[in-house]
């Protein structure tokens, strides 16, 4: 079996493959970047080819530009660069996110990128892969995060939309472009009454229509529309800093989507949800993968790797291996 620094080195810019002289989702500029999908913290502009799922490769063009040079595979598709095989497979997170499987030498290694293993019912469920490393996040990475059921969050913001929208309040939710903001449109009432999006979630629900995911059709929020045509309305936006409209709105109410509102620390209420795993979700995943030697990135690093440690793993902090320069040393 081929050594693991044969395959995968973590480095400030991204995860570097030796063999492959391939990187992945690395944030300077590269000559080869296999990108896990098309939040912004992943794929980074500028690179002179990128590798990724189809639905990626057409978010990256809408963010980028037409003329972004992609190479696109479908899940379960396999092409080798420099004898390295690289397969991509559902990570569950937000259109066209992909675990990436290499295979060298007889060793398999995962890397996930962001994932999460609820089933939102928009896009494709994370699948487990078996293999020898898994690299895995941890953004969400402490045992206090347990998500709530998507229906159970969708019925209280429907409740909390209902009871808004008959005292003439207006909603808005701020959630993310890129994922959040596709799965509330899809499960939200829309019978209630009448939801604004801004231009760029507009943009973003059509890349999913036409990767087949249907989407309901909404307004989009202009910053003319006079406050009157609001009440009641349900508005969902990353952010209400531009619309001076909804900033001026004398009746409505702001509320965040997001996991970190279990922390409370987020000024105004929220719901909770996530396309991150939650505590079990992560555990479970890397439990599923079969994988003794796991590698954790992005959030809570150390905690979690203390974590998988206890309980048995062969856990690397990805941080300590970056400053430390190395993916073998134990510590
Ligand atoms: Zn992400
Ligand atoms: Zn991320």
């Amino acid at each position: 079996m081929s050594l693991i620094t044969d395959i995968l080195r973590f480095t400030k810019e991204g995860i570097y493959c030796p063999k492959g002289d391939f990187w992945i989702d690395p944030s300077r500029k590269k000559n080869m970047a296999i990108i896990t999908h098309a939040h912004r913290d992943h794929a980074a502009p500028g690179h002179i080819q990128y590798i990724c799922h189809h639905d990626t490769g057409k978010l990256i063009k809408l963010f980028f530009g037409e003329k972004t040079p992609v190479t696109l595979l479908d899940y379960h598709e396999s092409i080798t660069i420099n004898g390295v095989k690289i397969t991509l497979f559902p990570a569950g997170h937000v259109l066209g996110s992909s675990q990436v499987l290499l295979e060298y030498n007889g060793m398999r290694c995962v890397v996930a990128g962001d994932y999460k293993t609820d089933d939102d019912g928009v896009i494709p469920s994370f699948e487990t892969v078996n293999c020898d490393v898994f690299v895995t996040e941890s953004t969400f990475a402490k045992p206090h995060y347990i998500w709530d059921d998507q229906n159970t969050v969708m019925d209280d913001m429907n409740h909390w939309w209902q009871s808004n929208r008959e005292q003439g309040i207006t909603s808005i939710v701020l959630a993310y472009s890129l994922g959040k903001s596709q799965r509330i449109l899809k499960h939200v009432d829309h019978k209630i009454g009448t939801i604004y999006i801004s231009e760029q979630i507009d943009r973003i629900n059509k890349v999913y229509t036409s990767s087949g995911v249907t989407m309901p059709s909404c307004a989009v929020i202009e910053t003319w529309l006079p406050p009157s045509d609001l009440e009641g309305s349900l508005i969902v936006v990353p952010s209400i800093s531009q619309y001076l409209n909804l900033q001026t709105l004398v009746k409505k109410d702001v509320r965040r989507v997001s996991g970190w509102i279990l922390d409370g620390w987020i000024a105004n209420e929220g719901f909770a949800l996530s396309d991150h795993a939650d505590w079990d979700g992560l555990n479970t995943a890397v439990k599923a993968t079969g994988a003794e030697r796991i590698y954790v990135q992005h959030g809570f690093t150390s905690y979690y790797t203390k974590y998988l440690k206890e309980q048995g793993y062969e856990a690397y902090d990805t941080r300590q291996c970056i400053k430390r320069g190395t993916e073998l040393e134990l510590f």
